[in-house]
């Protein structure tokens, strides 16, 4: 972790930038990480304003920075102050992840497609055909991670504005080789939900302080053969996922995502593999508490 020529006397810090930050359930994941890989770092959430960004960048370029995740609203400002974009980030549009690299440079990355990708068997849903919810920044991640590692026989976005969906799809045309990304507005998607056998939720619908909503409410379309994997992590199990369970299909929560997204940065903080049993029995305990677990 320590860089030749680099002899930081400073405790190693990675950082969550974004505004708001204080609900986010990163702090506990990494802390508990670095603890349980005897790595002396800490992790620290910080609110940074809009006029503040470029500054906040800049810090991390000194030797006792080892990085940051970006979050809301920044993941696509942030670009303009890094010096290289990892290929995923530079196809996905957005950065949720800084690694400062030797010499101080800082290089972006994007990890929830490969958070996404922790969360599923690869080897069962491959080539499966996909319906995504939403056409939002994490659906970006989903796509990419799909047209690169499952490639989907179809692979349809609903989304309310299906204008945005189209927009997606067009900055993804040189990934989608076999032609296979399409898009319906979500009011009429039931054909494309019928014949998902991977169904990903990346709207909100359904997420702590919503938990009564679905973006699908007709629940007699899931059945006995799909997976449904809602991007959502609080509550664990959405109405979503009740229903779709309750049908026969089986069921992936955002948790997986989560630790999986983590994992993908912390690994190139540290060098060190997170270590996610530890992270797991961590979330777990603050879960069964009741605390706040917003994102
Ligand atoms: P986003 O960029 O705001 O995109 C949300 C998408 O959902 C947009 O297409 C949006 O459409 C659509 N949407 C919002 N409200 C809707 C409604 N009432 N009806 C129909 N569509 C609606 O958000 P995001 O960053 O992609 O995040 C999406 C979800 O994924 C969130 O719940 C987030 O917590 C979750 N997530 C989880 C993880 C994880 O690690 N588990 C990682 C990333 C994200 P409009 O543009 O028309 O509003």
């Amino acid at each position: 972790m320590e860089r030749e020529g680099e002899r930081p006397s400073a405790r190693r810090v990675a950082y969550l930038f974004g505004d708001p930050v204080a609900h986010s359930l990163s702090p506990l994941i990494h802390n508990a990480a670095f603890r349980a890989a005897g790595i002396d770092a800490e992790y620290r959430a910080k609110r940074v304003r809009a006029e503040e960004l470029e500054a906040a960048v800049a810090s991390l370029r000194e030797p006792y920075a080892l990085g940051t995740n970006v979050t809301i609203p920044y993941k696509q400002a942030i670009v303009s102050y890094l010096d290289t974009l990892t290929p995923e980030a530079e196809a996905i549009g957005a950065v949720n992840t800084v690694v400062r690299e030797e010499g101080g440079r800082l290089r972006g990355d994007n990890t929830d497609a490969a958070g996404f990708l922790h969360g599923l068997d690869a080897a069962k849903l491959r080539g499966a055909p996909t319906l995504i919810f939403g056409a939002g920044g994490a659906a970006r991640a989903v796509v990419y991670a799909l047209l690169t590692e499952l490639r989907p026989e179809t692979l349809t976005l609903a989304a309310r504005r299906p204008a945005q969906a189209e927009a997606l799809a067009a900055d993804f045309a040189d990934l989608d080789e076999r032609g296979v990304l399409r898009v319906v507005p979500l009011a009429e998607a039931a054909a494309a939900v019928r014949q998902g056998q991977l169904v990903v939720n990346a709207t909100p619908l359904g997420m702590h302080g919503n938990t009564d909503t679905t973006p699908w409410p007709d629940a007699s379309d899931f059945h006995r053969g799909q997976t449904v994997y809602d991007l959502i992590y609080a509550p664990a199990e959405t109405r979503l996922l009740r229903e779709a369970r309750a049908e026969g299909a089986e069921t992936i929560g955002g948790l997986a995502m989560l630790i999986g997204q983590a994992a993908a940065s912390f690994v190139q903080w540290t060098g060190t593999p997170m270590p996610t049993d530890a992270v797991e029995a961590a979330l777990s305990s603050r879960f069964s508490s009741g605390a706040d677990h917003g994102n």
